[in-house]
């Protein structure tokens, strides 16, 4: 079978989750959007016409909002934090049964490699578990206060909670951001990419099979620019969940402030691994790449810098061209190392970037499967001996680009590795006990991993960056903290 025999499977697939693509998922209800457009999407791995989808406009997100605000009001906003639970672990379990039509979803829709979406899948059923677990464990406390009064806090949910996600990992995203919210005991309304949403509709199919009451989670596909600046800035949002770029962060932010909405902001990363001469180089190799080349490098939390003591410099990056050498890049149902980029557009992005490091040493590069047809295929790529300050060592490419940067210390380590605007994963290879507890403190990072590198990885560990990857945390149960409000209670009684 040639790479892109099956590609026209999505008909298949829809039809098996039973929903119309072109439909929101309002009020538990599948609704065509209120003026009837449609968006088309694409298969990054052959650039083909995949379906239509819904192209929802602030009247479907006014819908939405609204639904959600009944919800509360009703048999969601009664549910108590036991029932709350149930629901997710059902949900948890049916997400399971279809991990694999989810995965052939999001490999058509994303374009990455089935082994990857596949591991997607079960990351959404594992959110759903760990926040099924956590919602009825997490509670207020009791206040040391006067003589005479009793006091304590209530976790409270925000009321109706926001999330615009982006292509990339629809279901990880969703997972973490819905998961933990509806935990809470919020009602939510989804915004999914333009680019990619099947599995966005598919999780609220399985949700209204799991039972979650009507209007507990609603979503509504759409342009940015329309559904999600409508989301964004609604008067009727209590807290915004945002993962994407730095720009259209800043977007967010400022258009929630208008109704002095909290928001937390997942953006970019320019994320670096530490590689010391003492390092065990086996057990660091495997992650040096993959970090890297994951989802085609489409990945916030993606080691696109490698810095590389001098002391293993040389042989260190023999190994890396030589492992790059064996990459194979081709359509993500061939499941390969690396599939397509997103877009035409990002594969002109990532492209650029390429070109603009014509004044490096360009080391290494994938190969194209053979039978790999015309998706919006880059060759991963590395470059060698670069200079911390140049363009590649400090913008995010979010593509299959890394770069090796040697050093000679331990500080000037630390100052290439926190010489970045962003601040969101950073790993060390080090045997020294002490460095590795030296490192972990000095590094700008939201998380740092030692010996191990984790890109976006671990449903209990918190996750979110500091800088211009963002504020706010989620993952873990530090994010019930993020998607619930706390209210003080005072008791008099003498
Ligand atoms: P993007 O900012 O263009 O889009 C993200 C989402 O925002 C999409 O749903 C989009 O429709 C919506 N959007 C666009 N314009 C909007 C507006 N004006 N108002 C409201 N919503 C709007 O990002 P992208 O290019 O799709 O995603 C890539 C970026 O996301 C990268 O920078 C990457 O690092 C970042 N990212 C971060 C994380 C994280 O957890 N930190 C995870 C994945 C991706």
């Amino acid at each position: 079978m040639n790479d892109t025999d099956q590609s026209n499977n999505v008909d298949a697939l829809l039809a098996k989750f039973g929903f119309d693509s072109t439909h929101c998922f309002i009020g538990g209800v599948w609704q065509a959007p209120l003026d009837g457009e449609t968006l088309q999407l694409l298969n990054p791995s052959t650039a083909e016409n995949l379906c239509a989808i819904a192209r929802g406009k602030p009247s479907d997100i006014d819908a939405a909002v609204a639904a959600a605000q009944t919800a509360m009001q009703t048999g969601w906003g009664r549910a108590t934090a036991l029932q709350r639970g149930r629901l997710l672990m059902r949900l948890g379990q049916l997400v399971l049964d279809h991990v694999e039509e989810l995965a052939q979803l999001e490999a058509l829709d994303v374009g990455k490699p089935l082994k990857q979406a596949r591991a997607d899948a079960i990351a959404l059923a594992r959110y759903c578990e760990f926040y099924a677990g956590a919602a009825d464990k997490i509670h207020g406390e009791t206040l040391p206060y006067l003589e005479g009064y009793t006091a304590y806090t209530l976790r409270e949910p925000h009321g109706i909670t926001g999330h615009i996600v982006p292509w990339n990992y629809p279901m990880q995203i969703i997972g973490r951001s819905v998961g933990a919210a509806l935990a809470m005991g919020n009602a939510c309304v989804l915004k999914p990419a333009e680019e990619a949403c099947l599995t966005a509709l598919a999780f609220a199919e399985l949700a209204s099979q799991a039972g979650l009451p009507a209007g507990a989670l609603n979503v509504v596909p759409g342009l940015g620019a329309e559904a999600g600046s409508a989301l964004s800035s609604h008067p009727g949002i209590n807290h915004i969940s945002f993962t994407g770029s730095v720009a259209t962060g800043t977007l967010v932010q400022s258009a929630a402030s208008a109704s002095v909405v909290p928001v937390t902001l997942e953006l970019g990363g320019k994320s670096a691994q530490v590689v010391f001469d003492d390092a065990d180089l086996d057990a660091a190799l495997p992650f040096l790449v993959n970090a890297g080349i994951q989802n085609a490098g489409q990945t916030c939390s993606a080691s696109s810098r490698l810095l590389i003591q001098r002391g293993v410099y040389q042989a260190l990056l023999e190994r890396l061209v030589d492992r790059y050498s064996q990459l194979q890049v081709g359509n993500a149902l061939a499941d390969l190392d690396v599939g397509p980029l997103i877009s035409a557009k990002q594969k002109d992005i990532v492209s650029s970037y390429i070109d603009r490091g014509n004044d490096l040493e360009k080391v290494a590069m994938g190969e194209l499967h053979e039978g790999a047809g015309n998706g919006h295929f880059v060759l991963p790529t590395l470059f060698a001996g670069v200079p911390s300050d140049h363009v590649l060592a400090q913008e995010e490419i979010f593509g299959p680009v890394q770069v090796v940067i040697p050093f000679d210390d331990e500080d000037e380590a630390l100052a290439i590795a926190n010489g970045t605007p962003y601040g969101l994963v950073a790993s060390v290879w080090t045997n020294s006990g002490a460095r590795q507890f030296r490192m972990a403190k000095a590094l700008r990072a939201g998380q740092v991993f030692i010996n191990n590198y984790g890109a976006g990885g671990g449903v209990e560990l918190p996750f979110g960056g500091v800088g211009k990857s963002g504020h706010g945390r989620e993952k873990g149960f530090e994010a019930l903290y993020g998607f619930s409000t706390l209210k003080t209670v005072a008791v008099s009684h003498g």
